[in-house]
């Protein structure tokens, strides 16, 4: 991974591009966790929503974009609301989804759910996953 050094701040070409497609300032964290204590999707993440963005910040943006993070966030915008830096975090879990949808990798593969498996799963929640991590 391509990493630029800015003054005191490390920032690799995948946490530009967030910063880009988000719009969002991510070195405006800092790190109060307000975002992560109100997310409502928190269990099912791998990292937390500040952690995620303690990730961008490192420069390891990758390691975010390959995790369930951002698929689990549910663009409910609490964090949003809660952030004392007014950073819109749901913004920048779309700007890594669109990243990732952008390599052209489906994350689920319709013809690989099993028939069985199909049957039980409430449509809303297949057009859902279609939407967001299929090409
Ligand atoms: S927008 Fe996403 S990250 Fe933010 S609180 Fe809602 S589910 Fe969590
Ligand atoms: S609430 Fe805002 S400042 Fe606090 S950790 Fe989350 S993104 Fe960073």
């Amino acid at each position: 991974m391509r990493i630029i050094l800015k003054g005191s701040k490390v920032k690799s070409k995948l946490t530009e591009k967030v910063e880009k497609i988000s719009g969002q300032n991510i070195f405006a964290c800092y790190q109060c966790g307000k975002c992560s204590a109100g997310c409502p999707m928190i269990d099912s993440m791998d990292y937390m929503p500040n952690q995620a963005m303690k990730l961008l910040q490192m420069g390891a943006a990758e390691e975010i974009i390959n995790s369930k993070t951002m698929w689990m966030c549910a663009s409910c915008h609490t964090c949003s609301v809660r952030c004392p830096r007014d950073i819109d975090l749901s913004a920048v879990m779309e700007a890594l989804r669109l990243i990732y949808l952008r390599t052209n990798v489906n994350k689920v593969e319709p013809s690989q759910i099993p028939e069985e498996e199909l049957k039980d799963l409430p449509q809303i929640a297949l057009v859902c996953n279609f939407r967001k991590m299929t090409r």
